[in-house]
């Protein structure tokens, strides 16, 4: 069946929540600023009529006033935001259970078994956007699309451009629409991976999705083919309100002792998680194909954060090639909130008899490899060897391995 998935982003949600509680702002260029006293304080959202005069997110309010110098400046009410974002979470809620906060402004909704209970998707979304204003004064922009990231480039180059804030993406108009913009328009290039397209000669996105795709995943392994997607509207992840509970699936999860927030530190524990995943794998005797990630956000009241999975080519039980493809997702889905949980997941499980030899692949060596590996974890422990990133401070490593009585799940 084909599926329909909603993206609801709030325009400038801040400043929008900010303007709503305090109409006296109604027409007036509105920042929220981290110090409005300071001129070296850092704008963290600004209002349409502020934008208007060319002020932008995360320049100084010293830059900001200079451009519009009558501009209202408001201090953060960061609870108060996750409050109405909560709210808003409640009020999608009434359309669909498959709700799932993106970030703190954003979140995915599958209506595809609603439809029959609320119109068409077309209704659904006005009726959304009709509710949200009502209750909370954001405006709602909404992207259309029969998967997650036709929903998220629906929103971002067309919905949140056009008066009515709602555009639909498909394999109907993706042509038409999408395939003329400039690659940095697709959702999850950013200036980097920009440059590297255009250096092959790839400008927009629909030259990236005629781009064969062996060539990019020659070039970039799964992210190749991630990216080769993307151009070509194709994406298979769900939708998941419980992230953790996938059945036939093996998996490990942590709750960090406090916000991990650097990149680097995040890493060290996917990779530790991974290692988990490919040594229950490998106990089991068996190989997966599907790797998933979820992550949640530091608070616990405002779920953030995402799950993703990602088919890699064959079947592994090792926790690097977990690992990279773990983290290739990732790379593109951190939206750089503070995170607080993990967990790593290899499914789509097949005994590791049948397994296919892959010509492109050292399975054999690094089957020999991982045997002896878990023979010296057997032998001496868990932290008698372990890999380079693990001595770090974040290493969630030996603290675990004191708690682990073997509960692969
Ligand atoms: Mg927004």
């Amino acid at each position: 069946m084909t599926r329909e998935i909603f993206l609801v982003d709030i325009q400038t949600f801040y400043a929008s929540v900010e303007k709503a509680d305090h109409p006296e702002f109604k027409d007036k260029p509105l920042i929220v600023a981290g110090d409005p006293k300071q001129r070296s304080g850092i704008v963290l959202a600004a209002d349409p009529v502020a934008k208007s005069y060319g002020i932008k997110t995360a320049e100084s309010v010293g830059q900001a006033l200079l451009k519009c110098p009558q501009a209202v400046l408001v201090r953060p009410r960061m609870q108060h935001y996750l409050d109405i974002s909560l709210l808003i979470t409640q009020i999608l809620k009434s359309f669909t259970d498959l709700v799932e906060p993106y970030s703190v402004d954003e979140q995915f909704l599958d209506i595809t078994g609603s439809r029959h209970l609320f119109g068409t998707s077309d209704e659904i979304a006005r009726t959304i956007q009709k509710k949200i204003m009502k209750d909370t004064g954001v405006r709602a922009r909404i992207g259309i699309g029969t998967n997650k990231v036709l929903a998220k480039m629906a929103c971002d180059n067309f919905a949140k451009k056009n008066t009515a804030g709602i555009f639909r993406l498909d394999q109907n108009n993706i042509e038409k629409c999408l395939w003329p913009l400039p690659i940095r328009a697709m959702f999850s290039v950013g200036s980097h991976m920009e440059k590297h397209l255009i250096g092959m000669g790839i400008r927009t996105v629909g030259m990236l999705a005629s781009t064969p795709v062996e060539l990019l995943r020659k070039r970039w392994g799964i992210n190749g083919v991630l990216l080769w997607q993307t151009a070509n509207g194709i994406d298979s992840s769900p939708v998941t309100v419980h992230t953790y509970d996938r059945p036939k699936a093996i998996g490990h999860n942590i709750t960090l002792p406090y916000d991990y927030v650097y990149e680097k530190d995040i890493k060290t524990i996917i990779l530790e998680l991974a290692e988990e995943v490919a040594r229950g794998a490998r106990a089991k005797h068996c190989r997966g194909n599907i790797v998933s990630i979820g992550v949640r956000g530091a608070n616990f009241d405002h779920p953030t954060g995402f799950y993703r999975q990602i088919t890699i080519f064959h079947t592994t039980s090792f926790g690097m090639d977990i690992y990279h493809a773990a983290s290739i997702l990732f790379d593109r889905f951190w939206d750089r909130q503070p995170i607080r949980s993990i967990a790593v997941t290899l499914s789509g499980l097949h005994s590791d008899k049948e397994y296919q030899l892959s010509l492109f692949d050292q399975s054999e060596k690094k089957e020999k490899l991982n045997a002896a590996i878990d023979a010296i974890h057997q032998k001496y422990g868990r932290t008698a060897l372990f890999r380079g990133p693990s001595l770090r401070p974040s290493s969630q490593l030996r603290i675990r391995s004191k708690k682990i009585g073997g509960h692969w799940k």
